[in-house]
């Protein structure tokens, strides 16, 4: 059923993202990534970080520390809003793993090559998450490559990956001389000053304004014939608003009748900002996500994602590193923390929680507690696998398998 198309926050999860980043080798995954956690680093102490060699000591950070490489999930701030980027293996080898990433995110930013448009390996990790559901944005990647073209990338997605792809961005130049977006919600020109990360926002370049308009009026169409509450909202208004067309996206991105498309140049640095602010935008928080279902004696349950429910959490992967054995959880349900007892509900084993980190590039935190949507790694399980389901001994529940795209069945 359609949600109603402006909602209120009513809860801190509201600003939760859990999201992964989904690619065919090569298109840009890792440095997507990379700058993603270097722009909202950067964001903290701007001003203070400018001099463009952060992926480099970011990676000689990374190997001091020697908690991130081993992140199957790193936590970033971004204009208030925690995003919990969980890592998905680009090879399809590790078919498994995927699925198993895409379990515990919430949505996905897919990443393609603007020369290259859809490729095998991206039709096939789309697959995955279509039957999982994942609400996706995309992310057409390397627009200063020779050859790129946005048009070409966006017709590849409609007719490779059959879903209604939603340009909301013009680029501004192209190839070497690719330096901005028109942004046709705002109907803005965002540029990137050479050397910059954060964009400068000004007037639409005269040249694109009739080009822009007409992508805009593209865009609402398409919105309207696939919305009908906002074709209703769009008719009440003089002309149709940022605001009114934003949340008829993030409507149609949840229920995955279409894909926000943006663009940009990872490698330069260029669209980053706005494909955070779009991921805030349109993809889910765990409150916008459906309840998580698991076994409890045979039967079914659900678990809605409320700190004060009882605990259930999935282990989705175990590293063992220097600071000992980290398994990385999403807690669905209940509250999880330091100190706690909980029982593995599939050995039915107890296990110690001895400290949650949140890991974050190049460094991690102790936090005492982590609550219902969030993802923490922890140390101090003795036995708990990839797979396991951690609850309160006083409500045992195990979540379905991992790799099960099937709704549970009961097992009793
Ligand atoms: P992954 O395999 O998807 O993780 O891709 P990577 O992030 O490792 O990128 C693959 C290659 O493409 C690397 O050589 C990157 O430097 C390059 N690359 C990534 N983003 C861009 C971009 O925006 N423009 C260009 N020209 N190259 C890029």
């Amino acid at each position: 059923m359609r949600t109603e198309l402006h909602r209120q926050p009513t809860s801190p999860l509201t600003a939760v993202r859990n999201l992964g980043i989904l690619a065919h080798v090569d298109a840009g995954k890792t440095t997507v990534t990379e700058r993603i956690l270097y722009l909202t680093g950067a964001v903290h102490k701007r001003g203070e970080v400018h001099d463009g060699t952060t992926v480099t000591d970011y990676d000689s950070q990374e190997r001091d520390r020697g908690i991130t490489i081993f992140a199957a999930a790193v936590s970033c701030t971004w204009d208030g809003h925690r995003i919990n980027l969980i890592d998905t293996p680009g090879h399809v080898d590790f078919s498994d793993e995927v699925e198993r990433s895409l379990r515990v995110l919430d949505g996905a930013i897919a990443v393609f090559d603007a020369v290259a448009g859809v490729e095998p390996q991206s039709e096939s990790v789309w697959r995955q998450a279509d039957r999982h559901g994942v609400p996706r944005i995309a992310f057409v990647n390397k627009l200063d490559r020779a050859g790129a073209d946005l048009d070409a990338a966006v017709a590849s997605i409609r007719d490779r990956l059959h879903t209604v792809p939603l340009a909301v961005q013009l680029p501004i130049g192209s190839e070497d001389g690719f330096t901005g977006v028109v942004d046709l919600l705002r109907m803005r020109a965002l540029v990137w000053a050479d050397g910059r990360d954060t964009y400068e926002e000004g007037q639409v370049p005269d040249g694109l304004r009739e080009e822009a308009r007409r992508r805009r009026r593209l865009l609402e169409e398409t919105v309207a014939e696939l919305h009908p509450a906002a074709l209703e909202e769009f008719c009440a208004e003089s002309s149709v608003s940022e605001r009114t067309l934003t949340a008829a996206l993030r409507d149609l991105t949840r229920t995955g009748e279409a894909v926000v498309v943006l663009c940009g140049s990872a490698y330069r640095n260029r669209g980053i900002e706005p494909l955070l602010e779009a991921a805030v935008a349109f993809l889910p928080s765990p409150l916008d996500v459906p309840p998580v279902r698991g076994t409890l004696d045979g039967a079914v349950q659900e678990r809605a994602a409320d700190p004060a429910a009882p605990l259930a959490a999935l282990v989705f992967k175990v590293n063992s590193t220097d600071t000992g054995r980290l398994a990385f959880l999403r807690v669905y349900s209940g509250t999880i923390r330091k100190g706690d007892t909980v029982l593995d509900a599939g050995t039915r084993r107890h296990e110690r929680i001895g400290r949650i980190l949140r890991v974050q590039a190049g460094r991690h935190s102790d936090v005492d507690t982590a609550v219902a949507g969030d993802i923490v790694a922890v140390i101090g399980l003795k036995a708990a696998r990839t797979g396991a389901t951690l609850c309160a001994p006083a409500a045992p529940l195990v979540l379905e398998p991992p790799t099960s795209a099937d709704p549970v069945v009961s097992v009793a």
